[in-house]
Order: structure tokens, then sequence, then C-alpha cells
């Protein structure tokens, strides 16, 4: 592996870290209390060709990989507006459709994935299933030439923004009857699909949603990949949503040390600045570190992803696990820095709490990833 970025990759870096300058954390946090989407970034992100970087050329696309993805979602996130709807969007929901759609899907949704005009949810937890994926019960069964789907989802990112959700279900193999995963890819405004938000503690102009699926219809072609697609389809997106999540908190903690050692080296109660105490300025200095360290194994995973190595998905864990320790660690050093202003909204550290919180939880829980490396890594006994 290479550590330099190539000459492509550093001009992406620069260009989408001047979109999100133009932006700001101000405008994020405006949107999230206002309600509103931040429409005009994804908008002119998707006109610039930032969100279809890892969409083939051949649909219009930038043809690079999930490590130029990183690098829109990590430098998002640096100039202050991280974006889960990249994850889940760009990153999960065309992967697998670039993957493991059939011919057709392709051809109907990876052109809009490649200019932006396409958003797609992605639902795999269930209220009753969280961290156990295995155990989820949304089933899909055969309705004429198409489906009909019941269930329900939970902490869906984004439906509001959204128009279709790509649904890990159930579905009955049509030779041995016996359940196996399968995806749906969902209208948000089909009949039978309700969804309603949660009230979450996370500034995020982005919302989770409760989604209950009352036997809806779906046509023949919402199957994602066709009848055989199976497992393989899922993990298509499974990783890149652990790397671009690790990438998102990455640049949250670039932003936090950013913005905690700049207060730090201004803000004078005594003769010298609060920087000048270590106190201060070591766990900023700690941070810059852990999430510089975070950034290498982002970018590994990224790099192992795009070469197709089958150690990706340790990879992929490590770097997300890593990502979400470093960016907590920094949105705490400098909201320490900051003393009150730390805790105003006007200073704009403390607003990124529940985003890098979140990243701990969420794709993958840090225990969850814990328990993968105990077992698979250090071939421990699996503890569950
Ligand atoms: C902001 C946000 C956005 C999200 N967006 C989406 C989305 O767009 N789509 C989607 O499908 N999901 C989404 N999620 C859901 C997320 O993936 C789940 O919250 C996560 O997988 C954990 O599941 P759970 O909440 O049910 O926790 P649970 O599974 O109930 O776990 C509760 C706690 O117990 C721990 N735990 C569970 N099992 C074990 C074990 N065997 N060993 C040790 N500890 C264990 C967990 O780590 C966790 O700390 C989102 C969540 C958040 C917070």
């Amino acid at each position: 592996m290479d550590f330099r970025e190539n000459d492509e990759q550093r001009a992406l870096r620069v260009a989408v870290a001047s979109l999100a300058a133009k932006y700001g954390h101000e405008y994020w946090v405006a949107k999230a209390r206002s309600g509103e989407k931040t429409t005009e970034l994804w908008a002119e992100a998707g006109r610039l060709g930032y969100l279809g970087v890892a969409v083939p050329e051949e649909y219009g696309g930038g043809g690079g990989g999930i490590t130029e993805l990183s690098i829109v979602c990590e430098e998002l996130a640096a100039g202050g507006c991280p974006l889960l709807l990249l994850v889940v969007s760009p990153a999960i929901a065309a992967t697998v459709i670039a993957k493991s759609g059939t011919p057709e899907q392709r051809r109907a949704w990876l052109p809009g994935f490649a200019d932006g005009s396409v958003r797609m949810s992605f639902a795999i937890t269930e209220p009753d299933a969280g961290s156990n994926s295995h155990r989820i019960t949304t089933t899909a069964r055969p309705d004429g030439d198409g489906w009909r789907l019941s269930g329900s989802k939970v902490f869906i990112s984004g439906v509001d923004e959204t128009d279709t959700t790509l649904v890990v279900s159930r579905l009955a193999d049509a030779r041995t009857g016996k359940l196996r995963p399968a995806m749906f890819l969902v209208p948000n405004d089909a009949p039978g699909v309700e969804y309603r938000p949660i009230p979450m503690e996370f500034t995020s102009p982005e919302r989770q949603f409760t989604m209950f699926f009352d036997e809806a219809a779906l046509p023949a072609e919402s199957l994602v990949g066709g009848e055989d697609a199976g497992l393989g389809a899922l993990f298509a997106g499974l990783n890149p949503e652990r790397i671009t999540v690790a990438a998102y908190a990455c640049g949250i903690g670039r932003y936090a040390v950013a913005r905690g050692a700049a207060y730090a080296g201004s803000r004078k109660v005594w003769d010298g600045t609060i920087g000048s105490h270590q106190a201060i300025a070591h766990p900023l200095a700690k941070s810059h570190i852990e999430v510089d360290l975070a950034r290498l194994a982002t970018r590994r995973a990224a790099w192992a992803y795009d070469q197709d190595d089958p150690a990706t998905g340790e990879y992929a864990n490590s770097a997300k696990y890593a990502a979400a320790e470093a960016a907590i660690g920094a949105v705490d050093a400098a909201v320490q820095a900051h003393g009150g202003n730390g805790m105003t909204s006007e200073y704009g550290v403390g607003t990124l709490w529940g985003a890098v919180r979140a990243a701990r939880i969420a794709p993958v829980s840090r225990e969850m990833i814990l328990n993968f490396v105990a077992q698979h890594s250090l071939g421990l006994d699996r503890s569950y």
C-alpha cells in the first residue's frame, strides 16, 4: 500500500474541503435547528460529481472506489458538515446495486447515484434484532408478478430525504422453502409503507425513523439482484458502510481538534493562553495523534476494499472502532478546551457530541466489533 494519495485524490480532497468551507458548521447546525435539510449542499456536491465518485464511469460516475468516497465523507465532516446520508446512499445503496444489482437495476439507478439525484435510505435494524441481524423478521412473499413485504425497521436515517429505501428482509427460497436474506428497493410512498420520526438527542439535519411494512406491494424488479443474489448482495454494502462511517468520524475528529486548538491558542485568562497549559494542550495533541492513526486505518480499509482484499472485514471493523473512539476523544478535548463555550451552540463543538456518540453505536457497535476481533483475530471462543 502506498501511503501517498495520488494527484486526483489530493485534488478531490482540496475541492471537497473548499465546498465544505463554503457551507460550514453554522449552516449544518442552522439546518438541524430549523428542521430543514442540507438540500443545497447535497445538490452542489452532486453537481460537482463528489457524490458519484465511486459509481462506475459507464453510468456517469467518477469510476473511483471507496477510497475516493471516504475522502468526500471525511472532508465534508472536517469542514463541519458530517452527512450520514453519504453513508447510506452512495456508500451502501449505490455499491450494492453496482455490485449485485441486475443489469436493469444498474441502468435504472446508477446514473442517479452518479449525480446525486437519487438518494436512498438503508434499513436493516429491527426493534427486536438490533446487533443480531440474523434475527430479523421482516419478510417478503411472492404475490402474482411481485412481492408483499411485512415487518418493521427502526433508526432508519433520512427517510424524509429519500424516495426509496433498500430494505434487508427474508424471502422463502423458491426451491427449499427456507427463509434466506434478500434486499428490496421499497418506494417510501408505496401503499402499505409508513414511517415516523424518532425523537433523538442528536444535533443533525438528518433524522431517524421507524418504518412499518404492512403487506406492502412491490413490483418484481424490486428484488435486488434477482432471486439468486443472496447474502453476497448484502455483504457488498456492509464494509463500505463501516469504512465511510470511519471517514465521517475522522473528519469530525479533525474538525474538533482544529477548533479546540484555535480556541486554546487565543483564549487568555492568565498571562499565557489556555493552550499553554499542558492539561489542555495534551488532550488535544493526543486526539490529533489518535485521529491521524484512525485515518490511516480507514485508508487501509478503503484500499483493501478497493483491491478486493480478504482482510477487508477486519480492517473495516478496526477503522470504524478506532475512528469513533478517536472522534469521541477529540470532541471531548475540544469541549474542555472551550470551557463553558464548549457547551454553547455558538462555538460549534458541543453540537457534534451526538454525531460522534452515534459513530460508536452504528452501524455496528463498539462491543460487536470487539466480539468480532476477539473471535476472528484472536481465535477466542464466541461469547454470545
Ligand atoms: C444515529 C443513528 C443512525 C442509524 N441509522 C441507521 C440506518 O440508517 N439504518 C439501519 O438499519 N440502522 C441504523 N441505525 C441503527 C444501528 O445500526 C443500531 O442502533 C446498532 O446496530 C445497534 O443496535 P441496537 O440499537 O438495537 O442495540 P442492541 O443490539 O439492543 O444493543 C444494545 C447494547 O448492547 C450491546 N450488545 C448487544 N449485543 C452484544 C453482545 N453480544 N456482546 C456485547 N455487547 C452487546 C451493544 O453494543 C449496545 O451497546 C442507526 C443508529 C443510530 C444511533
